[in-house]
């Protein structure tokens, strides 16, 4: 079987609009990127454990990412009516949320060993347990690709993905790290 083609299937059966590997040496975790976090643009900051400071330190979700061998990119892309269609850029970041979440309960039935992250972070539970008790599923939690330090648009040119659409659009990105 080609384990490859076999979950590049499966995210774009899961909804994805586009998907492309990317090498380990693409894997730049930067803190610049993390201070950007802290200027709390999309409002997660200090709310969940899977943005910073929760996620942990730059360092820990370095070593997190070198866990791992393989790494798939994954986008979706929705349509706006205009650049100021805040409602469908809320409904283009739920709609990828659920995306992500068909193609965690694909590779769950899988056995694989793997972990995905998502930009904007984890949106399994209806309100994060942060910081008042631990995560309630700390092996499944969509940890933000931002808060690792990732720029998201360099790693979907090494993925030879676009990372915007064209105009009116929008794409959210996820990324699948696994072992074979
Ligand atoms: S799994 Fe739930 S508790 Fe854990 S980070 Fe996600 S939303 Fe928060």
């Amino acid at each position: 079987m080609d384990n490859r083609q076999t979950l590049y299937d499966m995210a774009m059966d899961s909804g994805c609009t586009a998907a492309g590997w990317v090498g380990k040496e693409a894997l730049i975790c930067r803190q610049e990127v993390r201070d950007i976090c802290a200027g709390n643009g999309c409002g997660k900051y200090g709310t969940t454990w899977s943005c910073p400071p929760g996620l942990g330190t730059l360092e820990e979700c370095r070593a997190k990412l070198m866990l791992y061998d393989n790494f798939l990119l994954f986008s979706r892309k929705s349509d706006l009516e205009d650049s100021f269609d805040y409602e469908g850029m809320m409904e283009g970041h739920r709609a990828f949320a659920e995306t992500a979440e068909r193609f965690h309960e694909k590779l769950r039935k899988t056995g694989l060993d793997f972990c995905l992250l998502s930009n904007e972070g984890c949106t399994r539970c209806k309100k994060c347990t942060y910081p008042d008790a631990p995560c309630r599923f700390p092996e499944d939690q969509h940890g933000s690709l931002e808060g690792y330090g990732l720029i998201v648009a360099d790693l979907a040119a090494a993925a030879g993905m676009k990372y915007i659409n064209g105009k009116d659009t929008v794409t959210f990105f996820g990324m699948l790290m696994y072992n074979e």
